[in-house]
């Protein structure tokens, strides 16, 4: 398969014709456990948690997207980034980008920190440089998101994969808010990408779901692979299924998430009501060329700063139509929130407001609607704001 290109994988990596009955799509294989001939003498499956032959179509799909060894699937994304975690040893140092998902943060402090007595730095890798002072003898892993959530800061991987080398450091991409559409990791030198699948991957906002893929077929692989089954937090057939058949259309709804937030961004950015608009798309974004470089094009997420304060960000969300107010993001229909008040409002507003996440920000995931309804639905809601 590898022969391919990107649109032809997604369709066809991992999903031969069943081979019992030549159903064209990959069977729901609904069964926990799998008929021996002898004991140990099998057809590869024994039990499904460790292996399911749904899953595992779905694995080797997205190792095929991304370039990469092997692919694991788990029930969401935090799951598989708690894998990821329990391959390093007790005591270990990482260093993370300091704007993280939620999620991710809480996993690491709440409970990697007690319970895995880990060490974590946190640090704006928009300057990389800024890795190298906080490196120490136990550090063991760098992890990376970008465009990172909810200010779509642009990190140089080529960069931080170089580091990462130099120091013999593990290092992890979060690459749910690109996709492997628009951005490969491991290619740029990365060891190991997640991936939330709840998001893009699927984007149908029907499924919860994470992935892992690996660079090389080496021993940390081997570790995933026997956590995946130690830990069992896998994704079920029934998930795997409606992921596989999201991951059929990806590069269509990317390059269209793509063209619809261009129109969005563009819009907002001369809107008399809006401050700034943060997407790395527009030439003025101080992200610009280093997006341009690592990423095929700007990704459907956009941000931007209301004039005003909470009250006007309120009214603004009240009023779309088409824009659910929700959080989360990757599917066909336009979501907005406030960071502040909804996804991060468990930050202290002091440190939220160092980090940039004020009040006024709201955070667009632009769906795959006509723009043209997109841009009145704005239009509209910004105009009620200071007049209803
Ligand atoms: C949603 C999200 C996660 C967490 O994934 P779940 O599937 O919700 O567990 C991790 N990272 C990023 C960037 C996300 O957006």
């Amino acid at each position: 398969m590898s022969q391919y290109r990107f649109s032809t994988k997604a369709i066809h990596s991992g999903q031969e014709a069943d081979s019992a009955t030549g159903a064209i799509m990959t069977p729901i294989y609904a069964t926990s456990t799998f008929v021996q001939q002898s004991p140990g003498i099998h057809k590869g499956y024994e039990y499904s948690r460790s292996g399911n032959p749904t899953r595992t179509a779905l694995e080797i799909c997205v190792a095929a997207l991304e370039e990469g060894s092997a692919g694991f699937a788990f029930s969401s994304g935090l799951a598989a980034e708690s894998v990821i975690l329990d391959t390093l040893e007790s005591g270990s140092h990482i260093i993370a980008t300091d704007d993280l998902y939620g999620g991710t943060f809480r996993l690491l402090e709440k409970v990697k920190k007690p319970s895995y007595n880990l060490e974590i730095s946190y640090v704006d890798m928009t300057q990389p440089e800024a890795i190298e002072k906080v490196i120490k003898k136990n550090t063991r892993m760098i992890w990376v998101e970008t465009p990172t959530n909810p200010l779509l800061k642009i990190i140089d991987l080529r960069k931080v994969a170089g580091i990462a080398s130099r120091y013999n450091l593990i290092s992890v991409c979060d690459n749910t808010f690109a996709s492997p559409y628009l951005q490969k990791p491991l290619g740029l030198g990365f060891d190991l990408v997640v991936h939330s699948a709840t998001k893009y991957l699927n984007g149908h906002s029907d499924i919860v779901a994470g992935v892992i893929v690996t660079k090389k077929d080496d021993e940390l692989t081997q570790k995933i692979k026997f956590l995946q089954n130690a830990v069992g937090s896998v994704l079920s057939p029934f998930d795997s299924f409606l992921l596989l058949r999201g991951l059929k259309t990806l590069s269509v709804r990317m390059a269209a998430h793509c063209q619809n937030a261009k129109q969005v961004a563009g819009f907002l950015a001369q809107h008399e009501k809006v401050d700034q608009v943060l997407y790395p798309g527009l030439p003025s974004n101080p992200y610009h060329e280093i997006a341009k470089a690592q990423m095929k094009d700007f990704g459907g997420m956009v941000s931007f700063f209301i004039k005003g304060g909470a009250a006007e960000t309120r009214s603004f969300l009240e009023n779309t139509k088409l824009f659910a107010l929700a959080e989360s993001l990757g599917g066909v229909e336009s979501l907005a929130e406030a960071p502040a008040l909804m996804t991060h409002a468990s930050i202290p507003k002091e440190i939220r407001e160092q980090n940039g996440i004020y009040d006024n920000l709201v955070r667009l995931s632009v769906g795959l609607e006509d723009s043209e309804d997109l841009l009145h639905d704005l239009e509209y809601a910004l105009e009620k704001v200071n007049s209803s």
